[in-house]
C-alpha cells in the first residue's frame, strides 16, 4: 500500500520548508514542431529510426556558403500556438544568431529569435489539486534543433562521441513562462496541459520520452513575504512528467537546506538523475550576453499579417480548456470526469463517438462507461491508442448497452458481464443478452419470494440490521442478486428489503 503510493505520487517538500520559503518557478519548454521538412532546408523530418546522417544537406550540415530558407508551416505552428495561448504578435520579427561552440552545432551558431519572439504575453490555465491556476507565458519563438551526440565505446575500448545530423535543423519552438509557478505539482501540471494543448492544435507530437518535448525548470526560493527573487537554478534532463515534479520538489528541498545552513546558492544548470532521485551540477550558467546575439544576415525579416493570422484563428480546433468547460456546463459532467476524459485521447474519442450515435444518452452515463468498465477493459488489453479504445467495440454497441440499462431491461450487474463478453469475443450486445437470457427483474411481486427466502436464510444479517447496522442490507441485496443471477434490479431489491425489515421490526415505530 505504502509502496504503491510512493511509486505513483512524488513526495512534496516538507511543509516546514514551504511555510518558510516560497518556491518561484519558471518553465522553458522546447518542442519539435510537426512539419514535413526541416526549419531552414528541405530535408525530411521523418528521420526517427533512420540510419545516422541520412537526412542531411549542406544547410543542416552547416557547410560554408549554404543558405537557409524559412519553413512556412513552422512559422504557422508558432502563430497557432500563440493564438491558443492568447498571445500578442509583432508586425515584424527577425532571426538572430545565438553563438556558441559545441560539436552538435556545426555552424557555431543557432538561428533563433531573441529580441522579437513570434508570440508574446500569453497564458495557460489548468487545474491543480489546489484549484485552477493561470500562468503567464512570456514568449514563444522559433529556432532550429541541434544534431544529436551519441557517446559510445568502440570494439577496442575507445570512448568516442559520434554525431548524428539527422535532427540538425529540425524546427523547434521554445515556450517560456513567467516565474509564476509556485509548486512542484503545478510545474508538472503546466507541462501536462501544455502537451495536451500542443497535441490538440496539431503543432507537435510533444512526446517527452521521445525527446519531442523537453522541459526545463528554473527554480529559486525566497522567504515568504519577500519581494526579491532568490538565485535560480535551471534543471535539465527531466524526461517524464513525473520527473518534472520529483526534480522540482527535490530542488526546492536542496535549496532550502542550503539557505538554512547559510550557504550561498550559485546560478547554475543542474541535471536530474532519475535513478538517484537527485540533481547534480552540470555547469555554471552562462548569461545571454555570452551568446553575442546578432541579426541573421542570410534571412529577411518576417512580417506577420492580420489576414493570415485570422485564417489560422479560424482553423483553431476546440482547445482542451474550452472542451472541459463545455463538458461541465453543457453536458453537466463533473470537473473530474471532464478532466479525465479530455486528457485521454482514447477516452475522448470513445466518449464523443458514443454520444454521436446516441445523442439522447445522458453524458454522465457515457462518461461513467468510458472512464469505468470500458476504459479499464481497454487498459487491461493494452489498447489505449485512440483507435484502440474505440476499436474494441463499435460505438453503436456501447450505446445499445447503455440504452438497455437505462430502459430498465438489463441490470447493471448483468451489463458488466455482457460488456466483458462483448469485448472478449466481439459478439454483439443483443446476441449476448439473448444467449444468456438476461432480462432485468424490476417487478416487486416477481422478486418477493426470493427476498423472503434470503431473509429467512440469513437471520444474522437481519439481526445486525435491526440492531442499528444499516450497512447489513448490502449483504442481503448481494444475496438476492446472486439468487437471481444478477438479473434483479438492485434498487428495487434494496427498497423491498428495507420495507420488509422495517415493517416487521417490533422496535420500529
Ligand atoms: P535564460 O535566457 O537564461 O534562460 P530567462 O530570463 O529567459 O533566462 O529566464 C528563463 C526562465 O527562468 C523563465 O521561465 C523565467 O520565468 C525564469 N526565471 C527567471 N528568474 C527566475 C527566478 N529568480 N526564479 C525562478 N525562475 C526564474
Ligand atoms: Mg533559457
Ligand atoms: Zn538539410
Amino acid at each position: 500500500m505504502t509502496a504503491v503510493r510512493q511509486a505513483t505520487r512524488p513526495k512534496s517538500p516538507p511543509s516546514s520548508v514551504l511555510e518558510r520559503y516560497e518556491p518561484v518557478i519558471g518553465i522553458e519548454v522546447h518542442c519539435q514542431l510537426r512539419t514535413a521538412s526541416k526549419m531552414f532546408c528541405s530535408c525530411s523530418t521523418a528521420y526517427d529510426g533512420a540510419p545516422p546522417n541520412t537526412h542531411t544537406c549542406p544547410v543542416c550540415l552547416g557547410l560554408p556558403g549554404a543558405l537557409p530558407t524559412i519553413n512556412r508551416r513552422a512559422v504557422e505552428h508558432v502563430l497557432t500556438t500563440g493564438l491558443a495561448i492568447e498571445a500578442t504578435f509583432p508586425e515584424t520579427t527577425r532571426w538572430e544568431r545565438k553563438n556558441y561552440f559545441y560539436p552538435d552545432l556545426p555552424k557555431g551558431y543557432q538561428i533563433s529569435q531573441y529580441a522579437i519572439p513570434l508570440a508574446a504575453a500569453g497564458r495557460l490555465t489548468f487545474e491543480t489539486s489546489e484549484g485552477a491556476i493561470s500562468v503567464g507565458i512570456t514568449r514563444a519563438h522559433l529556432e532550429e534543433d541541434t544534431a544529436k551526440l551519441i557517446h559510445s565505446t568502440t570494439a577496442d575500448g575507445r570512448r568516442v562521441s559520434l554525431i548524428d545530423f539527422n535532427r540538425s535543423g529540425a524546427p523547434l519552438m521554445e515556450i517560456v513562462t513567467e516565474p509564476e509557478v509556485h509548486s512542484a505539482e503545478a510545474a508538472r501540471r503546466y507541462a501536462e496541459e501544455l502537451q495536451l494543448m500542443l497535441r490538440a492544435i496539431g503543432v507537435s507530437d510533444a512526446d517527452m520520452e521521445r525527446g519531442q518535448m523537453r522541459v526545463e525548470a528554473n527554480v529559486s526560493l525566497r522567504p515568504r513575504g519577500a519581494k526579491e527573487f532568490g538565485t535560480r537554478v535551471e534543471i535539465k534532463n527531466m524526461n517524464s512528467f513525473r520527473s518534472v515534479e520529483r526534480a522540482v520538489g527535490h530542488e526546492i528541498e536542496r535549496q532550502a537546506a542550503a539557505l538554512d545552513a547559510g550557504e550561498p546558492l550559485v546560478q547554475e544548470t543542474r541535471g536530474w538523475d532519475d535513478g538517484r532521485g537527485a540533481t547534480y551540477r552540470m555547469r555554471v550558467k552562462e548569461t545571454s550576453d555570452d551568446y553575442r546575439y546578432f541579426p541573421e544576415p542570410d534571412l529577411p525579416p518576417l512580417h506577420v499579417e492580420a489576414p493570415g493570422l485570422e485564417e489560422l484563428r479560424a482553423r483553431l480546433p476546440e482547445l482542451p480548456s474550452a472542451r472541459r468547460a463545455r463538458y461541465t456546463s453543457d453536458l453537466v459532467l463533473s470537473a473530474y470526469d471532464a478532466g479525465v476524459i479530455v486528457s485521454d485521447p482514447a477516452m475522448l474519442t470513445a466518449f464523443e463517438a458514443i454520444l454521436a450515435v446516441g445523442p439522447q444518452l445522458p453524458p454522465k452515463e457515457v462518461a461513467n462507461l468510458v472512464t469505468g468498465d470500458y476504459g479499464r477493459a481497454a487498459k487491461e488489453i493494452d489498447l489505449r491508442t485512440p483507435a484502440g479504445l474505440v476499436g474494441l467495440s463499435e460505438p453503436g454497441e456501447l450505446a445499445d448497452l447503455l440504452r438497455r440499462i437505462l430502459d430498465g431491461k438489463l441490470s447493471r450487474a448483468n451489463a458488466k458481464e455482457v460488456l466483458a463478453e462483448h469485448i472478449a469475443k466481439g459478439s454483439s450486445v443483443a446476441s449476448i443478452v439473448d444467449a444468456r437470457g438476461f432480462r432485468q427483474i424490476s417487478d416487486v411481486s416477481a422478486l418477493a419470494a426470493t427476498v423472503d427466502e434470503v431473509l429467512a436464510a440469513n437471520p444474522a444479517a437481519v439481526a445486525d440490521y435491526r440492531a442499528g447496522k444499516p450497512q447489513a442490507i448490502r449483504f442481503l441485496v448481494g444475496q438476492v442478486m446472486k439468487a437471481t443471477r444478477g438479473q434483479a434490479n438492485a434498487a428495487v431489491v434494496q427498497a423491498t428489503l428495507r420495507e420488509r425489515l422495517d415493517a416487521a421490526d417490533p422496535g420500529h415505530a
